[in-house]
């Protein structure tokens, strides 16, 4: 059984920030900045490419409502919504699940870059997806 279909039994303990039936949102372990938050169903399901798209609504407005309450409370001015999906992109936890880390200035703890490859050709990628 996953780490977090184990939190959703109570097998481990956890920081609960929100519950109910279907769906439970607790503290990140790591806290990158304060008020980071993990989002996920309680059925485990591996990621965004498995969900059934009614469970993926409810849980990324469960995650809004959610991003709102914290920034609010925690006095945060911004907000990066984050969610891996395998291996490559940094999922080590395959339950699907939607961080929510509240941002309070720029040199805060968090650093996220979009770096500029130097070789690129923009219509070869394009024909690739659109193929
Ligand atoms: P990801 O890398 O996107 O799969 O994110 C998994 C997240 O789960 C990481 O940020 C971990 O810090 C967090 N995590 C792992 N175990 C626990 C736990 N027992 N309680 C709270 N957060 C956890
Ligand atoms: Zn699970």
């Amino acid at each position: 059984m996953c780490i977090f279909c184990k939190i959703v039994n109570n097998e481990i303990p956890s920081y609960k920030v929100y519950e109910d039936d279907d769906f439970l949102a607790i503290l990140d372990i790591t806290q990158t900045t304060d008020g980071h938050t993990l989002v996920f169903p309680k059925k485990h399901v591996k990621d965004i490419l498995e969900i059934d798209d009614e469970t993926l609504s409810k849980l990324i407005i469960l995650t809004k409502k959610l991003s709102e309450n914290i920034m609010t409370k925690m006095n945060a001015t911004g907000l990066n919504l984050l969610n891996n999906t395998n291996e490559s992109a940094g999922q080590s936890v395959h339950h699907i699940h939607f961080h929510i880390i509240p941002r309070y200035d720029e040199n805060d703890e968090v650093t996220i870059a979009f770096n500029r490859k130097s070789d690129f050709n923009l219509q070869s990628i394009l024909n690739k997806i659109n193929d």
